[in-house]
């Protein structure tokens, strides 16, 4: 058995440490924006080269959080890709904006910059790329746009934590940055967890508070706010596995040229991933997908989809406006795409044996 991730394993990796940050807060008893959450968001921050880092409780509250932060609300249109997680498109809905979608670029899945410009309209308030699967979004090219028409850069950072591309990094390339701790991220508590990077100390500031009902000192509310915290266990547990990451991200990588070299004479196409990208998935595509993924679970491999429908194809939004667009390479996506398993505790044999089971996966889709 091969899983998608093992989380399992990596606990066996780092019990000793992971126990005893836990007890500490359990002694220390500073569950609520405690000392190991201040610690993990300048950790955090530092890791990205942001200024400031601000935990909330998941990735789906930053992106709502960095919309309200920025004041983008009821009337105001952000843009995103057709092709991600739900989350990307919540985050805005929740602050009251209406997402707008954009389709992705055929090869590497990620928001189209050259298709951008046609979807802004004076409503336009910012851009949401995706770093897709581990791998940074064409943000010179979103950046330029952005500058142009005075719209907020939001990175969607949830599968990126690490990720860089010439001089950008994950965390440091737009506005504000919302990253995600779910367990399976690269970089996953043992809950749900969140964090906004940024470089503007006020932005920061007001992020604080919206995380925190509002206030700033207790009892004090200058304005409305969630309660929206990253727990301070959950914070222990992270600045244990951030010690790790950067080593983590490397065998990730280490993983990849694996599968890129083993699968390069296969009939799939392999995601086109540019800069240094940190694998949270390793996808590939073919058309044969569904028996694929039939054959590899079979086999007892957690092969999986990331994701089985473009943003607008979902029940959830078959009343509004996002629904009733044509994403002919976003629905591409969902219709082809298998992730298969990627996890620093994976060893080459078992990439091998991976490999090898999608090729005979594929000799059969072919007979
Ligand atoms: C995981 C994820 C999110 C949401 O993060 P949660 O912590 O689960 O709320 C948002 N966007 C993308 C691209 C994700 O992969």
């Amino acid at each position: 058995m091969i899983p998608l991730v093992d989380l399992q394993a990596q606990y066996a990796r780092m019990k000793p440490e992971l126990d005893a940050a836990v007890l500490a807060v359990m002694q220390r008893g500073d569950f609520i924006l405690g000392s190991d959450v201040a610690d993990f968001e300048s950790e955090f921050a530092s890791f990205c080269g942001a200024g400031q880092g601000i935990g909330c409780a998941s990735g789906t509250d930053a992106l709502q959080l960095a919309c309200r932060a920025l004041e983008i609300g009821p009337g105001d249109e952000v843009i995103l890709p057709a092709f991600s997680f739900i989350a990307t498109a919540l985050g805005p809905l929740l602050a009251g904006a209406q997402p707008v979608l954009v389709d992705v670029d055929e090869h590497s899945g990620l928001l189209d910059p050259d298709q951008v410009v046609a979807a802004i309209t004076p409503r336009t308030r910012a851009l949401l790329p995706v770093h897709l699967y581990g791998q940074l979004a064409n943000m010179p090219a979103l950046r330029a746009i952005s500058e142009k028409h005075d719209l907020a850069l939001i990175e969607d950072a949830a599968q990126a934590h690490g990720a860089v591309s010439g001089d950008e990094a994950a965390g440091r390339a737009g506005t504000v940055a919302c990253f995600s701790f779910y367990p399976g991220k690269n970089l996953g508590a043992y809950g749900d967890g969140g964090m906004l990077t940024t470089n503007d100390r006020s932005l920061a500031e007001r992020l604080r508070r919206l995380r925190n009902y509002g206030s700033a000192r207790k009892y004090h509310h200058q304005e409305v706010g969630l309660n929206s915290r990253l727990d301070s266990l959950q914070a222990a547990v992270l600045r244990v596995k951030l010690r790790r990451l950067a080593a983590d991200n490397a065998r990730r990588r280490e993983i990849a040229a694996r599968y890129d070299a083993a699968l390069a004479d296969l009939p799939l196409t392999l995601t086109r991933f540019g800069g240094i990208p940190v694998y949270h998935l390793y996808v590939v595509r073919s058309p044969n997908r569904d028996r694929l993924l039939a054959t590899l679970n079979a086999a007892g491999i957690g092969a999986a989809i990331h994701y089985p429908k473009a943003i607008h194809q979902h029940q959830a939004f078959s009343a509004e406006p996002l629904g009733r667009g044509v994403f002919p390479q976003a629905e591409r996506w969902a219709r082809e795409c298998l992730s298969l398993p990627v996890f620093p505790e994976m060893s080459d044999a078992q990439v091998d044996q991976v490999a090898d089971a999608l090729r005979a996966g594929l000799a059969d889709a072919a007979a």
